[in-house]
């Protein structure tokens, strides 16, 4: 997918097109920011831009062999790494990626080392990657993408060149989802909602069950006007339930409480009611808004950013349904 066909980042991609047409794209890139933004379709674009065989104004054709294998990831010249069933990458797959390299790109003009979730590096492969980062082989880059990059080694992070990528609009994630994910306007709009500008989030809620997840992100939230810590931890066990929600479940729930604790901040503010994510669970926000001040909104909110930031370190789901509990 050419740079045009990405969705946002419109300023990211401008500087990646005008130094694909200079020829002065730098060897080594981290693209860091929130997960699901499209930091890897925009790695692939560069990756196309820098191999093209009828660049257009820095973008690439889409057409050419050359980016209908990379689209298709048969390319023998971009090279790819990518967390493996554990959730690590080690040091033997860097290798044997960097042993290849050693030679001239065979088909393109540019050999690319595309590594997904970068963070998920362990600490062997990012030190055997050290060389390579520093002095680059010639006519092979390196784009690492993540979406925690100060989890890397200091020596990665200061050998990388870093561009900061945003959360998308609501509008752009509504594009994405109705684009490429069938979604119907009204789904990806409520999705859209919750995703905080993350598509993965949005196709996440949208696998889960919306209304459960609303009901148990209540019921977290109203955890807040308990004292008793045993209260609390029952709440918790009752949130992550029997089956036990998954990671992502449990994401879910922690997102839609977040955008419930925004709903409360603007009636709390007295604002246009019109702006609730959750308008069509009115009742809902209504009884919380009673039982949780502005100022408990805003502590529960900094809450679950924590517990979710944890789940995405793949902190245990029943610890941080626990902690968030005891904490909000
Ligand atoms: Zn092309």
């Amino acid at each position: 997918m050419p740079f045009r066909d990405v969705v946002g980042h419109g300023r990211q991609l401008s500087l990646l097109a005008r130094a694909v047409q200079r020829g002065s794209v730098p060897p080594t890139l981290l693209f860091a920011g929130p997960a699901g933004v499209g930091k890897w379709r925009v790695a692939q674009a560069l990756a196309q831009g820098v191999n093209c065989q009828a660049l257009v104004d820095g973008d690439a054709c889409g057409t050419c062999r050359s980016c209908d294998r990379i689209a298709r990831d048969l390319h023998v010249d971009v090279l790819t790494l990518a967390p493996d069933d554990a959730g690590t990458i080690k040091i033997d797959p860097v290798r044997e990626v960097l042993s290849r390299t050693g030679y001239r790109p065979f088909e393109g003009q540019r050999r690319v080392v595309a590594i997904r979730d970068a963070d998920a590096l362990n600490e062997g492969a990012q030190n055997a990657l050290l060389k390579s980062l520093e002095e680059p082989p010639p006519a092979t880059m390196f784009v690492l993408a993540s979406a925690a990059p100060d989890a890397l080694l200091r020596t990665v992070r200061s050998r990388t060149m870093r561009l900061a990528f945003g959360r998308l609009t609501s509008d752009d994630v509504v594009r994405v989802l109705t684009r490429d994910h069938e979604f119907t306007r009204d789904a990806a709009r409520r999705a859209a909602l919750l995703a905080d500008g993350s598509v993965s989030v949005a196709l996440a809620l949208g696998s889960a069950d919306l209304t459960s997840s609303r009901a148990k992100a209540a019921r977290l939230l109203a955890a807040a006007a308990l004292h008793d810590v045993s209260a609390r931890l029952a709440v918790a066990k009752d949130v992550i339930g029997k089956p036990e929600l998954s990671r992502q479940e449990l994401a879910a729930v922690l997102r839609v409480a977040s955008s419930l604790t925004r709903d409360l901040a603007v009636v709390h503010a007295g604002a246009d009611r019109g702006t609730l994510a959750n308008g069509d669970a009115a009742d809902t926000v209504d009884r919380l808004a009673a039982q949780l001040s502005a100022a408990a909104a805003r502590k529960a909110f900094t809450t679950l950013d924590r517990g979710l930031s944890a789940l995405e370190r793949n902190a245990g789901t029943k610890l941080v349904a626990e902690w968030v509990a005891v904490e909000i």
